[in-house]
Parts: structure tokens; sequence; C-alpha cells
């Protein structure tokens, strides 16, 4: 393959110093245990580098610690136009970054040069932006002797977490409210997909953004994952991925009490009433459950159909499923590519199977031959609501559909699980939408679309969804916080309110 017509580079090069990136340098991890990036469409290692250990966290805090008062005493318009220039070093790399990202998740090139990278590139304009807005709430003389304002500060020195499923955009996520509000950062990504996020901190550097100010880990999630979290010199714990994990990276910040953002699992109903337009409906659920081989976190999981659609519209799902080219991701005609790992692609395998005792596999439900991490397209019915395949978090490109009678039905059936991510509703009666709008809990509801997300609206969840938002003017205040400063105007010794203290003395 001419690696340079794509974007492509050699990743053994590229990162031969290893997989750390802390103040500014890249270097190896001090684990002793080396891991692979392995190309999920080939099953082949396209990289190995050494985990970051216990020390390597360390050495990343601390080099966040020393940048933190510059970085936070820098005036908005200056954090302003190192992460404008970000944004550009970026958008001159997307071909690099789409490839990159490309190679070790396995997704569609089509996918990453038109979404993953993109996105973070306008993510990046639109934190650049929002470091010049913020602000506190107006000054005034409450108590009448005193004037007080707001000052919104940084936390401090911030711990990330982040996923395999989308690993750019979750560093994007992470490090771009983050250091627009003047905190500097330590992200760890995941084992599996270290490339796109040691290259997004280096952008950040050839921008201009201060060594240290963006520092990247690559260890283990019980070793270096836990030692950032429980760290005492982090000040706060920004976490993406599954809720079990979360619970635990919750229990460790509890203890240290740090403030705490999770964004967790998911399980998207989609609910489509009797008068939705079948044919956005049905390709609607298609796209929204297979984008990223299903690999995504508001993925559609769940259609909920009216009954005198149902029929029609799991026909017409079948159909367009069985049509899907399952294949290279770096082939332009490719429409899924592979799941992350062997180990995911099993694991989804793995409620396929048990499904089989006790639901209908209309279409999919196997491997294609292949060495990659393949799956194809998977459509469930028939199986009840309590069951495994209808509550828990597949991750994988499985769509289960069940039929509905009434709203109120459809409703609830939406809301039966711990999750509540995202959601849709498909209809065309503004009602029904406007209730669906109100009644799903989740934090983002859909109309007559499901999956796209935008850089000025929030994301987060709620229950077991986690909480917090990413992206948006509403992430800056989990990555700040507010101080309330109080001047006497008296000028005077005796205070009024001394005499709760000295009473007639
Ligand atoms: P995961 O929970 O297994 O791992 C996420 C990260 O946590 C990884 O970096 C991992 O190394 C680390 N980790 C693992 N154990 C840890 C521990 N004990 N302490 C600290 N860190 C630890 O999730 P995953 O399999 O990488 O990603 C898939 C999950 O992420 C899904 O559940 C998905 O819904 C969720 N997700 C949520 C959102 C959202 O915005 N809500 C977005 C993307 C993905």
């Amino acid at each position: 393959m001419d690696l340079s017509a794509n974007g492509g580079f050699d990743v053994r090069e590229r990162f031969a110093e290893g997989a750390q990136y802390v103040g500014g340098t890249l270097r190896g991890g001090t684990s002793g245990r080396s891991h692979p990036v392995v190309d999920p469409a080939t099953g082949e290692s396209v990289y190995a580098y050494e985990l970051a250990g216990t020390a390597d966290v360390d050495a990343a805090v601390a080099a966040a610690a020393r940048a933190l008062p510059g970085w936070a005493g820098a005036t908005p318009g200056e954090r302003s136009d190192a992460m404008h220039r970000f944004a550009a070093v970026l958008s001159g790399r997307a071909a690099e970054f789409a490839y990159a990202e490309s190679l070790q998740c396995g997704k569609p090139l089509r996918l990453t040069t038109e979404f993953d990278v993109p996105g973070t590139v306008d993510n990046t304009a639109f934190f650049a932006g929002a470091a010049r807005h913020l602000e506190g709430r107006a000054a005034g003389e409450y108590s009448g002797d005193h004037t007080s304002y707001v000052r919104r500060e940084p936390v401090g020195v911030v711990g990330s977490i982040a996923p395999w499923n989308y690993p750019l955009q979750m560093a994007a996520w992470k490090v771009l409210p983050a250091i627009a509000a003047g905190n500097t950062i330590v992200l760890k990504p995941a084992e599996l997909t270290p490339l796109t996020s040691l290259m997004f901190a280096q952008a950040a550097t050839e921008a201009g953004i201060p060594a240290g100010v963006v520092n990247v880990v690559t260890g283990a999630g019980k070793e270096a994952g836990e030692h950032l979290v429980g760290h005492p010199d982090v000040a706060m714990t920004s976490f993406t991925g599954s809720t079990a994990v979360g619970r635990r990276v919750a229990e460790i910040a509890t203890a240290t009490v740090k403030r705490l953002h999770l964004e967790l699992g998911g399980k998207a109903p989609f609910v489509v009433f009797d008068d939705a337009d079948l044919e956005a409906a049905v390709h609607g659920a298609v796209a929204g459950a297979l984008i990223n081989t299903g690999q995504d976190c508001t993925a559609a999981t769940r259609a909920y159909v009216q009954r005198p659609l149902y029929d029609a519209f799991v026909a017409g799902v079948a159909d367009l499923f069985s049509g899907i080219r399952v294949g290279d991701p770096f082939d332009a005609k490719t429409d899924l590519g592979p799941l992350i790992s062997h180990a995911q692609r099993d694991r989804v395998a793995g409620f396929v199977e048990r499904a089989r005792s006790y639901a209908t596999i209309v279409t999919g439900g196997e491997a294609p031959a292949s060495p990659g991490a393949f799956y194809r397209p998977t459509l469930v019915t028939g199986a009840a609501q309590d069951s495994e395949i209808v509550q828990s978090e597949i991750f994988g490109p499985v769509l289960v559909v069940l039929p509905f009678d009434s709203d109120d039905e459809g409703l609830a059936l939406a809301n039966d699980t711990p999750y509540g991510l995202a959601a849709s509703a498909w209809t065309r009666d503004v009602f029904r939408a406007g209730r669906a709008t109100r009644e799903i809990k989740a934090g983002c509801v859909w109309v007559n679309d499901h999956i796209p997300i935008i850089s000025e609206m929030p994301h987060g969840g709620y229950r077991a969804s986690g909480y917090g938002k990413d992206m948006s003017a509403y992430s800056l205040e989990e990555y700040t916080q507010v101080k309330h400063v109080m001047y006497d105007n008296t000028a005077v010794a005796r205070k009024s309110w001394h005499r709760t203290i000295f009473g007639d003395r």
C-alpha cells in the first residue's frame, strides 16, 4: 500500500521513542510491560510500546502542575489564540489523523475523514472561541455594606481517562474544555488506541500551547488509570467509558474528594410512532445502529416500532442490513469496518448466541471468514423487554426491534433500562414529538434523526449513563470553579455584624 496516498505514515518510526507524552516530549513507559496496537481489520500488530507505570503518571502530573501557573495566568485571548493555531495544525494534518484513527480502530476511512477528524477540528475552533467567554455573574452590593463578585477559575490539574471507540474525539472532548478554561491535563487513552491522542497532544505543542499543558500517559486502567484518579495533585477526574469502570473510578475519586465527571454507557432507544416517515426511520435506524460498527455510546440499539409499521420496518432494516459492505476500512466502498478487537467481536457474538434461545436472529449473527475482527450487521426480533439483549450495552452492530401499541407503552419501554444517554423519536406529529422529548429520560433526544452531534450543544448522560457534560459552553462549567469575592465597603473597624460576638461592648 502506498501509505502517503491516504495520509499514511510509518507508525513505528513516528512513535519510536514510545507512547508517553510528558512535558512536551515523547518517551517510553516504565511499567516493564509491552502492549501492541493491532489493526483490527487484519489482526496484525502495527506498533508495540511500553505501558505507563505509576512513575510515568507521577511525571506527567508533575509536568502538568509545573505548567499550570503559566497557562492559568495567560489571558483568555492568549489561550484562545493558541487554540486557534491548534485548530489550524489539526486541519493541516487531517489526512494523517484520519489514517491513524482508521488504522488503530478499523474505522472506515470514510468515517474518520468525514466525521471524526472534521468534528475534532470544529471542536477545537469552538473552544478557541469559548475560551474568551468565561464569565462570572454580575457584581453587586447584596448586603448593602459589601460588594460581591464571582471569579471563574480553573480547577487545576485534570486527570482524564478515555475509551477506544472514538480515541481522537474523546481526547478532544476531554482536553479542549479543560485547557480553554486554563487547566492543564493528563489524558490516559485506552491501551488499544493511543496513536491519535499522542498526535493530538503533539499538535497542541506545535501550535504553541506550552509544554506540560497537555500530557498523555498510555497505561493499563488498573495501574496507570487508578493511580491517575487517586493522585493527590490531580484536582478533577473526567472519565468516559463503561458504567462498571465508572463506578470504580467514582469510588477512588470520592476517597480523595475530587471533582468528578462521568460519561458512561448507553442503550439508546429509537421510538417509531405509526405516523412516521417509514423510509426515513428505516434508513435512520440502520445508520444509527451501525455507525462506528455500533461501538457508539449513543448508537440506536433498541427500536420500538408501533404495531402498524412494525413488519414493514423490520423488512426494510433487514433489506438494508444485507446490503451493507463489510470489509477493508481503507477501501472507499466499505460501509462497515471491524470491531475494535477480536475480544470485543467475541463478546458481541456471545450476546447474539445467547439470544438464539429466546429471540429470532433475522439477519447477520455471524462473522465473515477473515483474520480481522469483523461481524455482520445483526437484526434481532422477538426478544422480551427484560432480556439481556434488550437491557445490556452490546457495543456492536446489533439492533433489536420490538413492537408497541399505545404511545404510553412505547415511551415506557424507551425508559426501561438503567441508562439515559440518548434517544430518538420518529413522528410527523408535533404533539407526539413534544411529549417524547419531555418524557424520555436521556441527555439528548433527537426528533426524526439519530446520532448528529455539534460542538455548541452538550453531550452527557442521565441515570447510569453518568453526569456532567462534554462539548458546548456547559462543559466549561465542569472544568471551572466559581469563587465568591466579597469586599467591605464601610472602611470601619467595628462592623455592625460584630454585635453577634461583642454584644453591647
Ligand atoms: P472501559 O470502561 O473498559 O475503559 C475506558 C477507559 O478506562 C480505558 O482507558 C481503560 O484503560 C480505563 N480503565 C479501565 N479500568 C480502569 C480502572 N480500574 N481505573 C481507571 N481506569 C480504568 O470502556 P471501553 O471498553 O474502553 O469503552 C467502551 C465504553 O465506553 C462503553 O460502555 C461506552 O458506552 C462508553 N462510552 C461512553 C461515552 C459517553 O459519552 N457517555 C462515549 C464513548 C464511550
